[in-house]
C-alpha cells in the first residue's frame, strides 16, 4: 500500500490505468484547478496554440499523472510520458523534443530529479521552441540550433522545495494538488467500484475512503484488497462490516495513517516529549529525509490535526497523542 508508484507491482498498474479519468467530468475534485484547467484548454483551442507549460505538484498518488493525460486528451494531442531520472543527458531529451508534434504534451514526472544538465537545456525549449544539438564528434564536433514543434511540458513533482527558480519560472501555470476529502475519496471508491464490477454499499466505500490518507491511489488500492474479502467472506457486496474486517486484517489504521506518519508522531511523542521538535531532529530520528518528510508526510498530519507547525518546531497536538493512545507528560487531571 505504499503510496509510491515505484514499488508498486505490474497489475497494479495495469489495474491503475483501467481506474484513470479520461476527461475533466471524470476527473473528482481539485475543483479550483479543474476550472482554471478547462478555461486555459479551451483559449489555447480557440488560439490553436499550444497550452502554456504546467507544473503540477503534490504528494504521490493525489492525481498528477491522471491529469496529464487528461490535458492531453481535452487538447486533442498527443502525449510522450517519461521522468527526471530516466533523462540521463541532454541527449535523451532531444530525441524525444525533436519527436513531438505541434501542441503535443511532453510529461516529465518526479521533475525535480532532472539532472542540472539536462535541466539548463531544457531551458530554451520550453523558451523559445529551439535547440542546440551537436553534429560528429571530436575535432569536427559542431553545434547547430533546430526549431522544435511547439510543444506543452507537463511536469510533475512531489517535492516542488528542490525545483530550481529558473525551471520553476519557466512554467505558466502552476498548480497544486490538494488532499481528497473522505466525502470525494467516498465517490472515487464508488467510481472505481462500478468500474471493477464490484457491489459496493455507499457506507463501505466510506468507510475505505475515511482510511485512505486523503489519496485516490491508495483509495483504489485499498478497494481491491477489500473486494478480495468480501468475495472470500462475504457474499461479494462491500457493506461496512466486511470493510471494517478487511482493512482491520489488512492492518489499516483507522484514520488512514500510514507507517512513516505514526513514526513521526511516535517519535516525537517518545522520543521528544511531544515537541516542539526541529524537522532535522525528526528527520535524523525516523530515517527519512528532510524534505520528503516537509513536503509529503507533514501536510497530512497537520491537514488532519495531529502535527502543528510552530516557530520552535513541530509540536504533536493532542490529538496525536489520543490516536497513539499516549497521555501527555505533565498532563493535570
Ligand atoms: P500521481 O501522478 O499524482 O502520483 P496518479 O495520477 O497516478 O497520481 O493517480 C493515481 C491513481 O489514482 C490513478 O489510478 C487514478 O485513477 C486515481 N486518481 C487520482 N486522482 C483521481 C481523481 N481525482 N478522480 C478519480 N481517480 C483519481
Amino acid at each position: 500500500l505504499d503510496p509510491s508508484s515505484e514499488k508498486m507491482s505490474f497489475t497494479d498498474k495495469e489495474i491503475e490505468k483501467v481506474l484513470r479519468p479520461q476527461e475533466f467530468e471524470d476527473f473528482t475534485g481539485q475543483e479550483k484547478i479543474l476550472e482554471n484547467l478547462k478555461i486555459f484548454v479551451e483559449a489555447a483551442k480557440l488560439r490553436g496554440e499550444a497550452l502554456d507549460h504546467v507544473l503540477l505538484h503534490g504528494p504521490p498518488g493525489l492525481g498528477k499523472t491522471t491529469l496529464s493525460h487528461i490535458i492531453a486528451n481535452e487538447m486533442g494531442v498527443g502525449i510522450k510520458v517519461t521522468s527526471g531520472p530516466v533523462l540521463d543527458k541532454p541527449g535523451d531529451l532531444a530525441g524525444l523534443l525533436t519527436n513531438l508534434e505541434a501542441g503535443d504534451i511532453l510529461f516529465i514526472d518526479e521533475i525535480h530529479r532532472l539532472s542540472p544538465l539536462v535541466e539548463e537545456y531544457l531551458y530554451s525549449a520550453m523558451e523559445d521552441f529551439k535547440i542546440d544539438i551537436m553534429l560528429e564528434t571530436g575535432p569536427n564536433a559542431r553545434s547547430v540550433q533546430i526549431s522544435l514543434n511547439p510543444f506543452t511540458l507537463v511536469g510533475a513533482t512531489t517535492r516542488s522545495g528542490l525545483l530550481t527558480a529558473p525551471l520553476r519560472a519557466r512554467f505558466g501555470i502552476n498548480s497544486r494538488l490538494q488532499y481528497y476529502d473522505a466525502k470525494l475519496l467516498t465517490t472515487i471508491v464508488m467510481r472505481s467500484a462500478y468500474i471493477l464490477k464490484t457491489p459496493i454499499t455507499e457506507t463501505g466505500a466510506y468507510e475505505i475512503a475515511r482510511r485512505s490518507r486523503g489519496t485516490p491511489r491508495i483509495a483504489n488500492a485499498l478497494l481491491r484488497r477489500t473486494r478480495d474479502f468480501a468475495q472470500i467472506k462475504g457474499n461479494g457486496e462491500i457493506e461496512t462490516e466486511i470493510a471494517r474486517y478487511a482493512l482491520n486484517a489488512l492492518n489499516v489504521d483507522e484514520h488512514g495513517l500510514d507507517e512513516m506518519d505514526n513514526r513521526i508522531l511516535t517519535t516525537i511523542i517518545d522520543k521528544f516529549r511531544g515537541g516542539p521538535v526541529g524537522l532535522k531532529t525528526i528527520a535524523t530520528a525516523v530515517g527519512e529525509d528532510e524534505g520528503t518528510i516537509e513536503e509529503v508526510y507533514e501536510p497530512f498530519l497537520i491537514q488532519e490535526g495531529y502535527l502543528m507547525r510552530t516557530s520552535r518546531g513541530r509540536e504533536a497536538t493532542p490529538a496525536a497523542y489520543q490516536h497513539l493512545g499516549r497521555i501527555k507528560s505533565g498532563t493535570l487531571f
